[in-house]
């Protein structure tokens, strides 16, 4: 393999010492957003930035920006972007290293005097997790121009809006002047991010790193099915109204329907389940759930959720229950740019790596620059796929694969 300038030694440097800011008791790393811990963090990378030959400030949602001027002043920049900010008792790898990564791309950039033209931006984006105010994806959605007066008003465990604690963070943060700090179409070039990939199928399929060509989009539902509650002793089996069997066929038909096409990406989840009231010995008269289905493709998502409610109107029916479904979230799957991707594959033809092509299921920030910019994705392998626990794990030898590869792409855009 050819190797590039990125240092390893460097970057996984980087990695343990941020990894060391918030480090919970069982080796996890816990830094909510504007919290002590994510300002300690932002005065390690705000060095790191610095050496690296950016220039660093702050917008007003928070987000943490390096930049390197290029040779042409008037020409958009090419960003790289992640978070460091972490889930409660989370792991030291998602979104570090999206964010290191992007500055060992531009000490690398700098210490070997590579001229460009485009300026280059590194940004931390503030509140990806929504582990404080229950809301993520923040500063990228206000990068965006997506936040309103109503996710200021957001509070955190001890009643602190999201507001007041943007307010009072300091680095000449101010939520009043937030429209500034919206950028638009034909602001930056394009986005690069990379960041692990939460799931097995790198593991599993025994590649280093791969390239995202679109991101997951979900529909969240509350399902509530309704029937009469009775004694569990003294209603006869035929006669019931019992919404909590009837909850139980549903539940199955949504992993056989989301299993229905073995080619396609489709997930769905029932990830939370109440039956009220919720007695040994009480038939419950209702039950809610919740429902989580994601795909990149929208008209076989909207399929699938259609053969899920004609179910869940079958088995009401069958069962005599009458049921609510009430939609909350129905986000687009976001296509990475065509041209970006085929640049990263060409990265990795010339440093002899084999990257599959992949979808992500998560959510990330380049979901949300993707409505201004052209987005690409690169993940790296992680341990069992697990994430947002203290067991996550990435190795540096991955990391830096992804990194190099980054740093070859980037290098044609800039
Ligand atoms: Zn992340």
């Amino acid at each position: 393999m050819k190797t590039a300038a990125v240092s390893k030694e460097r970057l996984n440097n980087h990695i343990n010492q941020l990894g060391e800011i918030g480090k919970t008791s069982d080796h996890g790393v816990q830094r909510l957003a504007l919290s002590n811990e994510d300002k300690e963090a932002r005065y390690i990378v705000t060095e790191w930035m610095k050496n690296a030959g950016l220039t660093v400030s702050h917008d007003h949602f928070g987000n943490l920006i390096g930049r390197k001027e290029g040779s042409d002043p008037s020409l958009p920049p090419v960003m790289i972007g992640s978070h460091i900010d972490s889930v409660r008792n989370g792991g030291k790898f998602d979104g570090t290293i999206g964010v290191l990564a992007g500055i060992e791309i531009v000490k690398s950039i700098t210490d070997a005097h590579i001229i460009h033209k485009h300026p280059i931006e590194v940004v931390a984006f503030c509140e990806e997790e929504g582990s404080r105010f229950n809301d993520g994806l923040f500063g990228s959605r206000g990068m965006v121009g997506k936040i309103t007066q109503q996710d200021l008003k957001k509070v955190d465990d001890h009643n602190q809006s999201r507001y007041e604690a943007l307010k009072t963070f300091g680095f000449g943060i101010n939520p009043d002047q937030m429209e500034d700090s919206i950028r638009t179409i034909g602001e930056i070039k394009h986005y690069f991010e990379l960041h692990i990939e939460q799931g097995p199928y790198l593991e599993k399929s025994g590649h280093a790193i791969g390239i995202v060509d679109g991101i997951a989009g979900p529909v969240w539902s509350t399902v509530k099915l309704t029937g009469e509650a009775g004694h569990a002793g003294t209603v006869p089996m035929e006669l019931r109204k019992d919404p909590l069997v009837g909850a139980a066929e549903v539940i199955l038909a949504v992993e056989n329907l989301c299993k229905g096409d073995s080619d396609a990406p489709t997930v769905g989840t029932v990830g939370r389940i109440s039956a009220f009231p919720g007695g040994n010995n009480i038939i419950p008269e209702s039950v809610e759930f919740s429902l989580d289905i994601r795909d990149i493709d929208v008209e076989r998502r909207s399929r699938v959720i259609q053969r899920i409610e004609k179910k869940i109107q079958e088995v009401s029916r069958s069962r005599n229950l009458e049921y609510k479904i009430e939609k909350y979230v129905d986000a687009l799957p976001v296509q990475c740019s065509h041209h970006l991707v085929q640049s990263l594959k060409q990265s990795c033809r010339n440093l002899g790596i084999d990257a599959p092509l992949m979808v992500s299921g998560a959510g990330h920030d380049a979901m949300l620059l993707a409505e201004i910019t052209e987005v690409a994705m690169v993940f790296v392998r992680c341990r069992h796929g697990i994430s947002h626990s203290p067991k996550e794990w990435a190795d540096i030898e991955d990391i830096i694969i992804g990194t190099e590869v980054l740093y070859e792409t980037v290098l044609q855009h800039i």
